[in-house]
């Protein structure tokens, strides 16, 4: 069976080269991505898949399923293609949105002999405000076994963590006025942001050394010669837990009320973004995974990276176990977010790569379903980490 596997893989892959290439060439923002979610419901209907589409009312969500009517695990492989402004694929979604519906639709095919059930999860705007958050909230993974994918990227990296993070955006209000003529009716809104900002600078020497911590001034006032009523600042917080991540977060709301009662202007604060947990890797998940990545050819797989941002499976990990591995798509390097990885993902040697990481990540689901004993060491370590929060 695992031969059929690599066979079938190996049979459609000027399919999934079309796909991925097809969404590279369409580009969409996240929450925008018409065509590129199309493209990816269309292969998974051809293939006999039942799709649910508008998920957590978002347009471009969509939960594709292959039930084999029979007693068995349910794997979910998770889509992501939305790309980024200006570089367009530069973090290679195109790749991850069509190996994902790829892997499902190959351990499909096999489903008859293993049981249970595929999931190939439509999850947008992971750049942005990722849907997954919402997704796990809403329930769509409470029957989902084990969740998986990969991120393309120049190296191979085995799963790691990724931080978790709040987007936080601070409103202040005062009152406008006349700043030389008559300067004293006036409440500067844009000092409650400064005083934000000096406060937070302060705090920085009192926190973990994972803690990140950055922002923007987004609305500053008008003319110099107008005292600002209104000034917005938006920060990024991040720390590699999520309960440390919520201690930082409340002593910056605190900060945000001091700000304001130094200026005698009134701050709001709201997430201007979904909040992301922190990842949490499954290791014998991910152990999986790599054992297949080498059984495909894949022999250079480097320890997870060492630095890393926020993202939206972080949330996923927590309410079922989950690997977010990279695999390499070429020789050359590049750095993530630009026009050159972009340019990466189209190229014979990424086609290439992404075969096999499709493979292994088909194998893997393929193994989650016949490997009982397998299944149950995932299952104890995912409730080891969650009985731990
Ligand atoms: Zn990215
Ligand atoms: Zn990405």
């Amino acid at each position: 069976m695992r031969n059929f596997i690599k066979e079938e893989a190996e049979r459609m892959k000027a399919i999934f080269f079309d796909t991925s290439d097809y969404i590279y060439n369409n580009p969409e923002l996240g929450n925008e991505e018409v065509k590129s979610s199309k493209k990816l419901i269309h292969l998974l209907e051809e293939n006999d898949f039942c799709i649910e589409r508008g998920v957590v009312g978002r347009e471009t969500a969509f939960k594709a399923v292959f039930d084999s009517k029979m007693p068995g695990n349910n794997v979910a492989f998770l889509c992501e293609y939305d790309a980024l402004p200006e570089v367009g694929h530069g973090c290679g979604h195109n790749i991850i949105g069509t190996s994902s519906a790829a892997a499902g639709i190959i351990l499909s095919k096999v489903l008859n002999s293993t049981g249970g059930k595929v999931y190939v999860i439509g999850t947008p705007a992971e750049e942005t405000d990722g849907a997954k958050v919402e997704m796990v909230n809403k329930g769509v993974f409470d029957d989902v076994d084990v969740s998986l994918m990969f991120h393309p990227l120049d190296k191979t990296h085995e799963s790691g963590v990724s931080l978790a993070m709040d987007a936080l955006e601070f409103t202040f209000n005062g009152k406008a006025a006349h700043a030389a003529a008559e300067p004293e009716k006036g409440i500067n809104a844009l000092d409650g942001v400064l005083q934000l900002f000096s406060g937070i600078n302060a705090l920085r020497q009192h926190v973990k050394s994972d803690v990140r911590i950055h922002g923007i001034i987004k609305d500053g006032g008008t003319a110099p010669n107008v005292v600002p009523d209104k000034a917005v600042a938006r920060f990024y917080v991040r720390a590699k837990e999520r309960a440390y991540l919520n201690e930082v977060v409340k002593k910056i709301k605190d900060i945000a009320q001091g700000a304001a009662l130094i200026t005698g202007s009134t701050v709001e604060i709201v997430n201007y973004e979904a909040s992301y947990d922190n990842l949490v890797t499954n290791q014998c998940l991910s152990e999986v995974f790599s054992r297949n990545l080498r059984e495909v050819g894949v022999t250079e797989i480097n320890e997870p990276r060492k630095s890393f941002g926020s993202i939206d499976l972080g949330n996923v990990s927590h309410v079922t176990p989950a690997i977010h591995p990279y695999v390499s798509i070429g020789s050359k390097s590049f750095t993530a977010h630009s026009k050159e990885m972009a340019d990466a993902t189209i190229t014979e040697e990424a086609h290439e790569m992404m075969l096999k990481g499709i493979t292994a990540l088909a194998l893997t689901g393929y193994d989650v379903l016949t490997d009982k004993e397998l299944y149950k060491n995932i299952r104890t370590e995912f409730e080891g980490h969650v009985g731990a929060e």
